[in-house]
């Protein structure tokens, strides 16, 4: 991420400024230790010499109190004579030396001064500015004076005079050098070069500070989707290298019939109910989950399930449920809305996030295909890993090669009579390592291609194998494609033609959505199925765009209602009433009536207020491998 190099960057520069910032500190605490060690060092000369001429002063005259002193240099030979002796301590450096002595008010006077110009007089008054002069005289010990003269080491020095332990007079000397002049215009260059240095780096920190600024301030923008406010795919794409996908489950969300919405409220409606809609998203999920805008209106789900697998569905439940209750009001209309949902568990057991994301479609194909507003959910790993190679012509002709094209077969059930009254055959592939692959996974990838034809054979095959012995009848799905495959037409009446006892056991669901372009070949090929005595079944109808003329034509035997009209019945009186009208029109044209996707007891019972002949469903029973009996139905209660 391209942050993480900007953060890293800031990093750098502030440990190099942190650097920067200790070399210039140090030089200048080692500047002020030589300016430290200079000084001690003249104090030290000078004290050395001070301490011969105090000496010298109290112990050849025989001093010993201030006014002995005082007496002693009002005496101007004599004051001539240490003048001089003092003056000898003058130097380049020590640019003043003087006696003084404090008077009964506590004035400080001269009692000498080596001076050589401007010398002040004998008891002249000395003005004190510094307290130091009095400390001297109570702490008895000597003490130097900084003077505030920059850039010449500029000191005074008092020395103290003690006869009987008491201070009587003090040296004052002033010093002053200029090697700390010197000292400072040679360090100075380096000084200015460190501290440009820590300018130019504190510069760059300001400067990569307002950039991570600038990225987060605009990383919004670039990342959220302005209608639903919520991500983007380029969020998606910039995320994703991150992601650890073993903590996530991938959800594909995709609003039902929005089209209509658009279509009947207008667009601008359309664009409110989404970003309501995405609201509602967002308020089912977790702080933890990834909710992205994919398509239109079709959003993709990560949900963090680090802990609980089960919760993945839980939510993608409670996200469907929500939507579905709710109303939304839009100048003054009240549309509702229905999400479906195709769920991935696992999807870091795919090669790649895209592979899981088609897996994830494919759910969602199913769910709408199951008659939308639900969840699907696509859990078993194992499978999961093998369905993922699946997807391809070759996974589907080495089936057949080597023969793990099978059938399962779902009862239909006759509850007039209470038993079964066929089964449908329902194709299955079952994998190298025995693990079986619904449809789904393998039908969208052939279609329309050679191996959809061959695997339609091989289904034809098994099935008539399986019941020619029997007296049970049978449903096998074709599309207008296979009908009219010449490969396919040659095995039907190799198979029928013969064997009248079971071609009238057999029954063809055609596909009522299927695209059936050509009409007239089509009812040829019905009329070819009618007189071999094999019956014919409209599969799936009301799904697509029913062409009723072409119905009735073709005589069928059987109607089947999609399982998308059937799923709703005991909550929604209008599927209701399209249901009671199918099975009237049904009756009408001599045709009996199968619904389809019975899962519970609710629509089984709604059902039976309707007259209907046969049902199928989970209700009712699974496809099984075997042909299940009556004493096998109506498990799953
Ligand atoms: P279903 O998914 O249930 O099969 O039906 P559908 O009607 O939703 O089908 P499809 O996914 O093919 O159509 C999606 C429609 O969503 C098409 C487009 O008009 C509409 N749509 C997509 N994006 C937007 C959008 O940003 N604003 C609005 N108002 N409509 C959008
Ligand atoms: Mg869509
Ligand atoms: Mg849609």
């Amino acid at each position: 991420m391209v942050k993480k190099k900007e953060f890293g960057i800031f990093f750098l520069l502030f440990m190099l400024a942190l650097f920067f910032v200790y070399i210039y500190t140090d030089i200048t605490k080692a500047k002020e230790d030589i300016f430290e060690r200079i000084q001690n060092h003249q104090i030290e000369q000078i004290s050395y010499i001070l301490q011969n001429i105090e000496k010298d002063i109290l112990e050849t005259t025989e001093i010993v109190t201030v006014d002995d002193m005082f007496s002693m240099f009002k005496k101007e030979h004599v004051r001539a004579e240490y003048e001089h002796i003092i003056s000898l301590m003058l130097t380049s450096n020590v640019k003043y030396v003087y006696i003084l002595y404090k008077d009964e008010q506590s004035r400080f006077r001269f009692l000498l001064d080596a001076s050589k110009t401007d010398k002040a007089n004998f008891n002249q008054k000395f003005d004190v500015n510094s307290p130091e002069y009095d400390t001297v005289f109570t702490t008895k010990k000597p003490q130097v004076i900084q003077q505030s003269d920059i850039e010449n080491l500029y000191l005074t020095y008092l020395y103290p005079i003690i006869s009987n332990g008491n201070v009587i007079a003090i040296f004052n000397i002033d010093i002053t050098t200029n090697i700390q002049k010197i000292i400072l215009e040679s360090i100075k260059p380096l000084e200015t070069f460190f501290v440009v240095l820590i300018i130019f780096v504190l510069l760059l920190m300001v400067m990569t500070i307002m950039q991570i600024f600038h990225y987060f301030v605009t990383r919004k923008k670039i990342f959220t989707d302005q209608l639903t406010n919520t991500f983007n795919r380029n969020y998606l794409e910039e995320t994703l290298p991150l992601l650890n996908l073993s903590n996530y489950s991938l959800a594909m969300l995709d609003l039902d019939k929005f089209k209509i919405i658009n279509d009947t409220y207008g667009h601008k409606t359309g664009d409110y109910v989404l970003s309501q809609a995405s609201k509602i998203f967002k308020e089912s999920i977790r702080d933890s989950d990834i909710l992205v805008r994919y398509g239109g209106e079709e959003f993709l789900l990560l949900i963090n399930n680090r802990n609980k697998a089960k919760s993945a569905l839980d939510t993608c439940e409670r996200l469907r449920k929500n939507i579905s209750k709710e109303r939304f009001i839009y100048d003054d209309h009240e549309i509702r809305v229905s999400v479906s949902i195709g769920l991935h568990m696992y999807p870091y057991l795919e090669k790649n996030i895209q592979e899981a994301i088609k897996i994830a479609d494919k759910m969602l194909y199913v769910a709408k295909k199951g008659g939308r507003d639900r969840v699907e959910c696509y859990d078993e790993k194992e499978s999961a890993e093998k369905l993922s190679s699946s997807g391809d012509i070759s996974f589907v002709k080495e089936a057949i090669d080597e023969e793990r094209v099978i059938c399962h077969y779902q009862p239909i059930y006759d509850y007039k009579h209470s038993r079964v009254f066929k089964y449908e055959a329902l194709v299955r592939i079952v994998t190298k390592e025995g693990l079986i692959v619904p449809p789904f996974a393998f039908l969208p990838q052939i279609k329309e291609t050679n191996m959809h034809y061959k695997l339609t054979q091989r289904i034809l095959l098994t099935v008539f194998e399986t019941f020619k012995n029997n007296s049970k009848l049978v449903s096998i799905n074709m599309n207008f494609s296979d009908l009219i495959n010449s490969d396919i037409e040659e095995t039907i009446i190799k198979n029928l033609q013969d064997n009248p006892h079971l071609a009238s056991r057999v029954t063809f669901e055609i596909l009522e959505s299927d695209e059936i372009n050509d009409i007239e070949l089509f009812k040829q090929k019905i009329n070819l199925i009618h007189s071999l005595k094999a019956k014919v079944s409209i599969d799936d109808f009301g799904s697509g765009y029913s062409n009723f003329k072409t119905i009735i034509d073709i005589e069928a035997n059987f109607l089947k209602i999609d399982g998308s009209l059937v799923k709703n019945i005991d909550v929604s009186a209008k599927d209701f009433k399209v249901v009671k009208s199918i099975i009237h029109f049904a009756k009408q044209s001599n045709m009996q009536t199968i619904a389809e996707h019975v899962h519970s007891r609710d629509i089984y019972e709604k059902l039976l207020l309707l007259d209907i002949d046969f049902m199928q469903g989970y209700y009712i029973s699974e496809p099984k491998e075997t042909l299940v009996g009556e004493e096998e139905l109506f498990q799953a209660l």
